[in-house]
């Protein structure tokens, strides 16, 4: 999506560790009507799919998340990384890596929101080693819901996770694919 790749270059910013910093317009300060037109493309995508739930995981998959749902008029579940002691219920749950923080969570989802019924949609941020990712596709098949596909804001294809779970069958649509970044050369996108 070339309105994203070139916000990506105007407002991104290169870190250590591959991490690509996106604080200004998605991951701290939200622009929202921006993150509107990306929901609006994702719904683009997947609008004859039948979506009827759409799937993230906190903290920042959850604002592109709400408005993704908005265009296709269904609820918008995040899994959560840790339970706390006023849920109640029975839960799905994965381990997950995480990617940023370098540790490793415990990822639920509560069995009342995803049942074989859903055919569920997952939005996320970013996709890097896909562990996160990973983790949801496993949520959707314990629920034994039909998984869609996965919308992505920024896909780190050098990182691989993209690609793999693509190789499994499963639909990853992805706005921009970074395939190479450094802050001495820039960005590079998938295609050019
Ligand atoms: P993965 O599990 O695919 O390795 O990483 C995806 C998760 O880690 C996303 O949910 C996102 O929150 C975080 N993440 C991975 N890489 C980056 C990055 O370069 N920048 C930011 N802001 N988050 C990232």
């Amino acid at each position: 999506m070339k309105l994203l790749e070139e916000r990506i270059r105007k407002d991104g910013v290169i870190g250590a560790g591959n991490v690509l910093k996106v604080d200004c317009f998605l991951n701290h300060l939200i622009d929202v009507p921006f993150a509107d037109e990306l929901a609006r493309e994702f719904y683009r995508l997947f609008r004859d799919c039948g979506v009827n739930k759409i799937l993230t995981i906190e903290a920042s998959g959850i604002g592109i998340a709400c408005l993704t749902a908005r265009f296709f008029d269904c609820p918008a579940v995040f899994a959560k990384k840790s339970k706390t002691s006023n849920m109640s219920g029975e839960f799905y749950s994965v381990p997950v890596d995480s990617f940023t923080h370098g540790n490793t969570s415990t990822v639920i989802v509560n069995k009342a929101y995803l049942s074989p019924s859903d055919k569920v949609l997952i939005i996320d941020d970013f996709l890097a080693l896909g562990n996160a990712l990973n983790g949801l596709i496993d949520i959707v098949e314990q629920s034994g819901a039909q998984l869609v596909g996965a919308g992505i804001v920024i896909e780190k294809a050098f990182q691989g996770g993209g690609d793999a779970i693509r190789a499994k069958g499963i639909r990853v649509e992805s706005l921009a694919m970074i395939e190479s970044m450094s802050p001495e050369e820039g960005i590079r996108y998938r295609g050019e």
